[in-house]
């Protein structure tokens, strides 16, 4: 693979132009005046075809290394061929029949999940299955304050958290600017200073019904929880009768090289979402709870029509076979180490912050948005977490020369921008 600029729209193209640029002649848009897509996303600069392991093609032809995983989701790879072939065999068989009814895999996902949540043996918990991170959050938010009855609602979060963008989850996301204009949102959250016990403990009053936690933000610049903070958080809970919850929809399923974020810090948590990697790009999200704790919800409490539905379940449980067939936590815990050790060695990197396969690289005076497209142009995907670091969520199944063209290609485009 050469490091040869991209041919991608020029900065100053118009949406509309880059869009055509980015999706190629088609008939129909060029007939557009302008992009059929809202225009949340921002305008994309490539369009992507095709994926195989750590490569994307884009619609011209150019071939990237992928570094950022969707955003920590296809941990396996693009185009895994069992992940491929569960999604493909199921949909000769069955794709819905709503959650009257039992299906294939959802029992056995479930029971899977729970095994890797304790490390090897039963946790004890049960599992409700949906479509998405923000809503395994809004499960647990609603187990939460089902759990707690009526006047102890509160949710405790961090800032700089990030749980999704539903109204709930935007509460829940201790970032203002991302919901100040989406104001008046559902009450019940509190936000206090990440990794600082004691302004934790101040807030905690008798409306509080649970503390939400990432063992990583990630969003939020990828910054892990110190093993004090989350032991003393599950004091407090424990003393209180507080659920402890971890949201672990990006550091979930293997990506900080255990199977789970929290079992980083020996605290056994109440409440557990996920979602991004456990489909590996189908969509799926998962709650689990310990059982007593899952008992608050009663028939009729909470639904979806889609989660759990077989498609999902059959990549999932593809997924977690492969997962635990590759030891996806050992492969983690190894890449991430030779990736962190690898860009500490270049000149503009001041520190490799993270766990496992999700990482932040910090740059010095760089601009990190700036460098990421750059390094898109030039063939590595990667993506700006804040001002000036970059993440990397690479596949957890890249070998050395992956991380060495990696490496070659940041140093190049770091090296030109200073
Ligand atoms: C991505 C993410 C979410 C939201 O997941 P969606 O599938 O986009 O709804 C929630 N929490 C964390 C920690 C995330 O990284």
């Amino acid at each position: 693979m050469t490091s040869e600029p991209r041919n991608l729209a020029p900065m100053d193209a118009t949406p509309v132009e880059k869009h055509r640029h980015a999706v190629g002649a088609v008939d129909s848009l060029d007939s557009l005046e302008r992009c059929p897509l809202m225009p949340n996303y921002g305008t994309p600069s490539v369009q992507f075809n095709r994926g195989d392991g750590a490569y994307l093609w884009d619609s011209n032809g150019n071939q990237y290394l992928d570094f950022l995983s969707g955003l920590a989701v296809t941990s396996l790879g693009h185009a895994h061929p069992a992940v491929a072939a569960a999604i493909a065999d199921q949909a000769t068989r069955l794709l819905h029949v709503s959650n009257l009814y039992a299906t294939e895999h959802n029992g056995v996902v479930a029971t899977m999940l729970d095994e890797l949540i304790g490390d090897g043996s039963p946790a004890g918990g049960q599992v409700f299955f949906c479509n998405s991170g923000a809503e395994a959050n809004e499960a647990a938010i609603k187990l939460a304050r089902r759990y707690g009855g009526h006047g102890r609602h509160t949710v405790v979060c961090a800032y700089q958290s990030f749980h999704g963008r539903t109204l709930a989850t935007l509460a829940a996301t201790g970032q203002p600017a991302k919901w100040e204009v989406f104001q008046p949102l559902p009450e019940g959250f509190k936000h206090v200073v990440w990794n600082d016990l004691a302004e934790l403990e101040a807030v905690l009053d008798d409306t509080v019904a649970a503390i939400f936690l990432e063992p990583v933000q990630g969003e939020g610049g990828v910054n892990p929880a110190t093993i004090e903070y989350f032991q003393g958080v599950e004091r407090l809970c424990r003393e209180r009768d507080i659920l402890f919850m971890v949201d672990e929809v990006q550091t979930g399923l293997a990506r900080t090289g255990r199977w789970f974020g929290f079992q980083h810090f020996g605290v056994s948590p109440d409440v557990i979402s996920m979602a991004k990697a456990l489909g590996n790009g189908m969509p799926i999200g998962a709650c689990w709870a310990k059982a007593d704790v899952a008992a608050s919800f009663k028939q009729g409490d909470h639904a979806t029509t889609y989660g759990g539905q077989p498609l999902a379940t059959a990549a999932a449980r593809a997924v977690l076979q492969t997962m635990k067939a590759i030891d996806a936590p050992a492969l983690a815990r190894r890449a991430g180490e030779q990736i962190t050790e690898s860009l500490r060695a270049l000149p503009q990197v001041t520190d490799v912050r993270g766990l496992g396969m999700l990482l932040a690289v910090e740059l010095d005076g760089l601009d990190a948005r700036a460098v990421a497209a750059e390094c898109l142009r030039r063939g590595l995907v990667v993506n700006g977490v804040t001002d000036s670091a970059l993440r990397l969520a690479p596949p957890l199944i890249v070998d050395e020369s992956h991380i060495a063209e990696a490496t070659d290609l940041l140093r190049s485009v770091l090296s030109e921008s200073s």
